[in-house]
């Protein structure tokens, strides 16, 4: 028998000793939890952390994101100044611009620098050189400087943070390996590991590379795939009393640079990536003794980068090379991290961390040790959460497409509206050959292939936005949106995720985790949100009650995993487990037809009584339409009069066809989702993970209407009447005159001479022919008619806080 020397029992269990894990640890012993161990099968950094680069930089294409790094830094410069420190220094680092394309992306990201007051700086080409005078300038257009970034010794950080958890109660094991995890009742009960086994209440799976190999113990998929990553050392050249540089990134050529003791540190982005992986089918396996490790010398991939960082630091073609680094990481499938709880109680994953888990750690371990204490995220980290991640991250070909693209693609500009290429198509539509034959532009949402317009439409080029929304803007869209508004438009939205709850105890369940009352009888629909603890929405979905015990939830097409988890937590914790939760989304196509004449075209192919009296808003009803049986339910996405049907995939395709058919009369256009997007826009309905989310309450939302604060009880009640009473800011429309000067997220909002808030969505409106703006603002600057400058790319233009909604203030349209 083995002998124990782990503790028997501990209430958290850390499982990595890099970055991630030892950062969590801290932060954990931080916010008081001392009941934690971390375990790790080899040294502590012995994964990827010891042979990172260890550069950091703060500011991310994502709002949370940066805020994360922040930390990450503040938390750096409070280590230094420790008996361990990390060897921080603040040298600052410079992004160059060697495309005009960059300088734009540059000159928006010191616009939204400023509403976090970032010290993000626009230099001149001639003011970098100076900074760092290695660098010749051929092909530089412009640069940013931020003197706030730094470096740091990955492996000192993490010794750095270890000592920092230790000191404040944490129990640290090295050459421990879990084995094993068990679960109860759907929970983690224990972890087994070659010096005994420990129960606990929660894992957290900081395992980097290693994340997918120890999330299989409890069947769980972590779509994480090692990467070759490769840097080099040069000799030391320079003299050894000069001031330290700052760190470089050229990313038009995939390249970086730092200074490495009194030579440069120089790495890049191969546009021909490498999955460490001898076997396919185990992608993510990482053999058992690989600790401490590296890869083979990769000079073959490594030749254009080598040739670009000689161009532009002429330096690098004269200097020896002192040592050269291939060394596996974690990459995920949209470079994002994969960070929260799984499907299966008290088992946490914070891993992936893509090639910036060392700028990242600091943020990371703040964020998972306020999730783990509190049992749900503390911030809106959707863009990072492991339950964004849907059914086809099971494979791991899919799984592979997909890290490779985006690993290729890493320094690249992304533009708004850019579809992937890669894996496609996964999930199609049972109308998606009708589409296809018809001109459609498919986008892909959580691996379904959707109608984003159809390329027959031709509308008026001249209304194109300047700047990025133009680059894959289409004249359709305005086409389509009119069709609408006129006469009908068609939409395809089979891909909604939907759910089936079920049993005696369904109705008294989903009243208490939905805000809204849903249980108003067979036939009823429901608009309503589902609050965490904190009133935040976790998820903006729609009930029917189909039977007295049978409930039909639609929520969006990316929120399966999200929404659905939710709800299991929540019957699990609470122990309803006469609920039932089935995931019904492949069963049932869903049609959107919507516009003033959908009534009088619908009412030709059905007997049903569509009549305003016989079918009011917000009821759903059995019926036959073109003598297929389909479920109709009145509501509306987009302002108009409408119904979404929903039928059996094997009626799909016929019933589409008879409506177009019975539509040609009256104008009827098949429509995309480009057009949802806009339509919704101008009638003010939130978008959850546009301008709402786990972040923002129903009442500075503008959702408060549904709220059911009469119920005796629902999850989140008492934060909810805390936050209805104590409003602090609110969501406002924001419009301007110019249709073609189109913000779309994250740009500064200035009143006066004072940054007040940041762009959370935009797009073109056009009915009301201005371009449309939702932004959250502090209360005492939301008056109607207040005017607003917000930064588009380096320029400010004004803008007027209207009341909403934009367009049929008094829904007259929707209730014909
Ligand atoms: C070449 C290269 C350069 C990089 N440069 C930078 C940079 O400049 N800036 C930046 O921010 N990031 C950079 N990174 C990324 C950064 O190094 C990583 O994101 C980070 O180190 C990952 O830390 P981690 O804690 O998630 O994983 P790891 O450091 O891999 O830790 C995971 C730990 O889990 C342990 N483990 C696995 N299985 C078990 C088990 N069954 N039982 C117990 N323990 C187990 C392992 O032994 C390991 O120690 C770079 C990465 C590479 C490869």
């Amino acid at each position: 028998m083995a002998v124990s020397v782990v503790p028997t029992r501990a209430k958290i269990v850390i499982i990595g000793g890099g970055v991630g894990g030892t950062s969590v640890a801290y932060h954990l012993a931080e916010l008081g939890e001392k009941d934690v161990i971390l375990l790790d099968r080899n040294e502590l950094t012995s994964g990827s952390t010891f042979h990172s680069a260890g550069l950091v930089g703060q500011l991310r294409a994502d709002p949370t994101l940066t805020l994360m790094n922040m930390h990450s830094v503040d938390l750096y410069r409070k280590l230094q100044a420790t008996d361990t420190p990390p060897s921080w220094r603040e040298c600052g680092s410079i992004k160059l611009a060697s495309t005009p394309e960059r300088m734009q992306e540059i000159r928006r990201q010191i616009g939204w620098a400023k509403t976090f007051g970032l010290d993000l700086k626009e230099i001149s080409p001639q003011e970098a050189q100076n900074l760092f005078p290695l660098i010749d300038l051929e092909g530089v257009v412009g640069a940013c400087y931020m003197a706030s970034d730094g470096q740091v010794d990955p492996s000192q950080l993490a010794m750095a943070l270890a000592a920092g958890a230790r000191k404040q109660g944490v129990q640290i094991f090295t050459h421990t390996r879990v084995l094993e995890i068990k679960t109860t009742n759907g929970r983690v009960s224990s972890v087994v590991t070659d010096k005994g086994e420990i129960e606990c209440e929660i894992v957290v799976n900081c395992g980097g590379m290693y994340a997918p190999q120890i999330a299989r113990m409890v069947n769980v998929r972590v779509p994480i795939v090692p990467m070759s990553h490769q840097y080099l050392i040069t000799e030391n050249f320079m003299p050894a009393d000069a001031p330290l540089l700052p760190s470089l990134r050229d990313p038009d050529n995939l390249i970086y640079f730092r200074q490495e003791v009194s030579g440069l540190l120089m790495g890049g982005y191969e546009r021909t990536s490498k999955a460490w992986s001898a076997d396919y089918n185990n992608i993510d396996d990482i053999p058992a003794n690989f600790n401490n490790s590296l890869l083979a010398e990769d000079w073959d991939r490594f030749t254009d980068i080598a040739e670009a960082s000689q161009k532009r630091v002429p330096k690098m073609s004269e200097v020896g090379i002192k040592s050269f680094i291939n060394g596996p990481e974690g990459f995920t499938p949209d470079n994002e991290f994969c960070l929260g709880e799984t499907s299966v109680g008290g088992f946490f994953v914070a891993a992936g961390f893509c090639a910036h888990g060392i700028a990242g750690a600091g943020g990371i371990g703040k964020v998972m040790a306020e999730w783990v204490v509190a049992g749900e995220p503390t911030m809106d980290l959707w863009h990072m959460d492991i339950k964004r991640f849907g059914s086809s991250y099971e494979s791991p070909e899919f799984t592979l497409k997909r890290i490779t693209e985006n690993y290729e693609q890493y320094y690249d500009i992304h533009y708004p509206s850019e579809e992937r290429q890669s894996a496609r198509p996964k999930f199609m539509s049972p109308v998606y050959e009708w589409h296809a034959a018809n001109g459609a532009v498919f986008g892909e949402k959580a691996s379904w292939e959707r109608v984003n317009f159809y390329s027959t439409n031709i509308g008026n080029d001249a209304l194109r936005p300047k700047d990025w929304l133009g680059n894959h803007w289409s004249n359709a869209v305005q086409v389509e949106h009119n069709a609408t508004r006129n006469n009908a438009g068609l939409f395809d939205e089979s891909s909604f995720a939907k759910a089936r709850i079920s049993g005696a105890r369904s109705g008294e369940f989903l009243n208490y985790v939905c805000a809204n009352n849903v249980v108003k009888g067979v036939g009823k629909t429901t608009y309503t949100q589902a609050l965490n603890s904190k009133a935040g929405i976790e998820s903006d979905y729609t009930v029917t009650q189909t039977a007295d015990n049978e409930f039909l939830i639609v929520t969006g097409t990316a929120f399966a995993v999200h929404d659905f988890g939710w709800l299991e937590k929540i019957r699990r914790e609470l122990s309803y487990t006469d609920v039932e939760i089935t995931n019904i989304t492949r069963e049932l196509a869903c049609f959107a037809i919507m516009g003033p004449q959908s009534r009088a075209i619908l009412q030709s192919l059905t007997d049903a009584d569509l009549s305003h009296t016989a079918f009011p808003f917000m009821n759903s009803r059995e019926i036959t339409i073109a003598g297929i049986k389909v479920r109709a339910t009145r509501l509306t996405y987009v302002g108009e009069l409408g119904w979404e049907i929903y039928a059996p995939v094997a009626d799909a395709l016929a019933l589409w066809s008879s409506i177009m058919d019975a539509g040609k009369s009256f104008g009827i256009k098949a429509c995309g989702y480009r057009a949802i997007e806009s339509l919704r826009l101008e009638k003010g309905y939130r978008a959850w993970a546009g301008e709402i989310n786990s972040e923002t309450n129903p009442y500075e939302a503008g959702l408060g209407f549904a709220v059911a604060l009469k119920k005796e009880n629902f999850h989140g009640k008492a934060a909810a009447i805390d936050a209805q009473m104590n409003l602090k800011r609110k969501l406002v429309a924001i419009t301007f005159d110019d249709i073609t000067c189109v913000p779309f997220g994250s740009e500064p909002i200035r009143i006066g001479e004072s940054i007040v808030g940041r762009i959370k969505s935009g797009g073109q409106g056009y009915t009301i022919k201005k371009s449309i703006a939702y932004a959250y603002l502090p209360i005492a600057h939301t008056e109607i008619g207040t005017h607003v400058d917000v930064e588009f790319f380096g320029t400010w233009r004004t803008g007027v806080i209207c009341a909403e909604p934009l367009f049929d203030p008094t829904n007259e349209r929707i209730r014909l």
